[in-house]
């Protein structure tokens, strides 16, 4: 990945997660502790003040001090998943993906990570039910392949609404956690369609 681009990303998602502030902190106030929209917010500004200085770094060290910045900045749940998620791409890749097979297989080494630590998998109403759909659509490559990855992420989000949840805080909330989006996944799935939008040059 070139350095302009991956600055692009960064610039690119941290403006969508903070346009989305609000929103996400009702989710989570609807099923958790509305501690998320400003958590998450300051960890992609964190990323974003540094995004020269990451943009400058081999990929997997780009990868690895988003993730830390994630750690340090985010707090609550999200910011060592999110981390983890980022830190485990980094170690697994030897170098910046080239095409959707090998950014596949970091991206599923990083899921991994979410999951190993998070102690969670798929229909638990958590970021992994857009992230394990997106890496499933990634996998199958194929034509038109950024417009399926935004289709699967709308998709998946979607699908969160009827869940209920059983990890994070929002666990507590028991049966009213259902009827609304998982903030986790909410944020996800803004992230990797802005990400698309950047990779076909329309961001
Ligand atoms: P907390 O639940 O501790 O308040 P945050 O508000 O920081 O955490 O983040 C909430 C989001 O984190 C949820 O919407 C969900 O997507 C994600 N999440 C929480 N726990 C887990 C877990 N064990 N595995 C994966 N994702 C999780
Ligand atoms: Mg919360």
């Amino acid at each position: 990945m070139e350095k302009e681009q991956l600055k692009k990303i960064i610039l690119a998602v941290a403006e969508e997660i903070a346009t989305h502030e609000q929103e996400l902190t009702q989710l989570d106030q609807a099923t958790g502790d509305g501690d998320f929209g400003s958590n998450i917010k300051r960890g992609v500004l964190a990323i974003a003040d540094a995004a020269d200085e990451i943009a400058g770094l081999p990929f997997p060290a780009a990868m690895q001090k988003m993730g830390m910045l994630l750690v340090t900045t985010v707090g609550g749940s999200s910011g060592p998943l999110y981390g983890s998620l980022l830190m485990a791409m980094g170690k697994a890749a030897g170098k910046a993906p080239e095409n959707a097979a090998e950014l596949a297989k970091v991206f599923a080494a990083g899921i991994e990570s979410v999951k190993a630590r998070g102690k969670a998998d798929v229909g638990q109403k958590t970021m992994l039910d857009v992230l394990v759909p997106v890496l499933e659509t990634l996998e199958q490559g194929g034509g038109d392949l950024l417009a399926r990855i935004r289709q699967t992420a709308d998709e998946a989000l979607e699908k969160t609404k009827s869940m209920r949840a059983t990890k994070g805080r929002a666990a507590s909330l028991g049966d009213r956690s259902i009827g609304h989006w998982d903030p986790g996944a909410r944020a996800s799935q803004l992230a990797v369609k802005k990400i698309c939008d950047v990779l076909e040059g329309r961001a």
